[in-house]
């Protein structure tokens, strides 16, 4: 059987599935990340396909990891300068069946159409995860905003919308933010959105608070991982209290799980950027969680300032994972914690790592981690908090009415259980027990699958 694509060796491919991804990497060989994501799913989901044959004839997954629309287009704008800068942009329409495209949109350097393909990708089974109606999508565009002024990104992101604008709406495709898109960049794209179709709509998630946001979606994704990962702890009686926890980025994600592990009695101590990590032995509290924030507005996208408003350690250059701790939330990017990272971290007694980026931890890494009997929870189930309070927000859109603080937390909690649940029911279920990667891809897979056959050939 078909084992040689770099996933999970324990779990083998079904035939069917080893054809359709080898035909995908025929097509697209150099989309090294989407085929990673896909790769990952295929690997886990034999019995499923075993017990129902009926989706091979449907050719489901030769549907599956062919999104339903890409739209590529030309990013052109002024910088303060008065230069002609010229960049692209994209967005990927990947799956519709269970409701309108949604998913975030990426404004970095390393955005590639195959970046965006296997974010799209992981969306689709996020999404469903939720038991929200959304189907998936993500966007973006190869511009790291980090140096630029707010004129800047405003200009950038009014152009970016005159192209978009189109292909976006509250019943068709609903973007909102991600790495290098947060709240400003979602007031400049809505403003302009309006502006160019004359319609006050929920077409974006991650507005203001004052004007069409959901309360707690800035804290969402963070908020939820930690939820997730408490779940996941209470599976062996333990929970957060008193646990040492290394956090890597310092973004939205990072700030928010932060927040929620300090209040929940754990001690984080690191954060990093792209110039390395810091070392806070007493702990990411108080005002260093809000210094988060200023570090992520000033926009030099560089960690150590915090180590020298705190006089704390900063290791440039390096990964956090080598710092002794109980639990890792990888927080800020793809393929961010390797194999060598994760024996340094198992070495170190660390029992659990919960993803709160996009796919952070390579392959290899994550069949070593549960090799180790270390808890393990892809991005698709522990980082889903976010795009679920984006749901949230687009039903309080619908319905023009707002939910208090408390019950947006209530209902993300609820929601961050059940998929926990539904994780680990897949997995026993299919003979798999405590395995979410398997448990997240199968729960997932099987709701998209369904819903497409009922769809029709489309
Ligand atoms: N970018 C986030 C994610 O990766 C949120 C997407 C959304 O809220 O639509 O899930």
């Amino acid at each position: 059987m078909s084992t040689q694509h770099g996933a999970n060796p324990k779990h083998q491919f079904h035939p069917y599935a080893a054809r359709v991804l080898d035909e995908l990497r025929a097509r697209v060989h150099w989309e090294k990340e989407y085929l990673q994501a896909v790769a990952e799913v295929f690997s886990t989901i034999r019995a499923v396909l075993e017990r129902n044959p009926h989706y091979e004839g449907e050719r489901i997954l030769e549907r599956l990891v062919e999104p339903e629309r890409v739209i590529a287009f030309r990013v052109a704008w002024t910088d303060d300068r008065g230069r002609v800068q010229v960049n692209r942009g994209w967005r990927v329409q990947f799956n519709s069946a269970l409701g309108p495209y949604k998913g975030g949109l990426r404004f970095h350097s390393s955005v590639t159409l195959s970046s965006l393909k296997f974010l799209g990708f992981e969306q689709t089974f996020k999404n469903a995860l939720t038991g929200l109606q959304m189907g998936s999508g993500k966007g973006g565009a190869d511009l790291s905003t980090r140096g630029l002024s707010r004129a800047e990104i405003m200009r950038f992101s009014q152009s970016f919308m005159t192209e978009l604008y189109r292909h976006i709406g509250p019943d068709i495709d609903v973007p909102a933010g991600d790495i290098g898109v947060g709240g400003a960049e979602i007031g400049y794209l809505f403003g302009w959105y309006k502006r160019l179709t004359g319609h006050w709509e929920g077409a974006l998630t991650g507005k203001g608070r004052h004007w069409g946001g959901s309360l707690l979606r800035p804290e969402a994704t963070g908020y939820g991982l930690v939820y997730f990962a408490e779940e996941m702890l209470r599976t062996r009686g333990q929970g957060l209290e008193g646990k040492r926890v290394a956090v890597s980025g310092f973004g939205n994600v990072a700030w928010g799980a932060v927040k929620k592990a300090t209040d929940l009695g754990a001690t984080v101590v690191t954060l990093s950027g792209p110039d390395g990590y810091i070392y806070d032995p007493d702990g990411v509290k108080g005002e260093k969680i809000d210094y988060m924030l200023a570090m992520r507005a000033s926009g030099r996208d560089r960690v150590e300032d915090y180590a020298e408003r705190f006089g704390v350690e900063f290791h440039p250059g390096a990964r956090p994972w080598e710092v002794p701790v109980d639990v890792a939330l990888p927080c800020a990017i793809q393929n961010e914690l390797s194999l060598e990272d994760a024996k340094r971290l198992v070495a170190n007694g660390c029992t659990c790592v919960a993803e709160g980026a996009n796919m952070p931890t390579e392959p290899d890494a994550i069949e070593y981690l549960q090799e180790q009997g270390v808890l393990f929870s892809p991005g698709k189930a522990s980082n889903a908090g976010g795009v679920a309070v984006s749901g949230l927000e687009m039903l309080q859109n619908r319905a023009g009415a707002f939910d208090s603080e408390i019950e947006v937390d209530k209902r993300l909690r609820r929601i961050m259980a059940t998929i926990h649940n539904d994780c680990v029911e897949a997995a026993r279920r299919y003979g798999v027990p405590g395995d979410y990667v398997a448990g997240a891809n199968i729960a997932a897979f099987t709701k998209v699958a369904d819903a497409m056959l009922d769809q029709g050939v489309v």
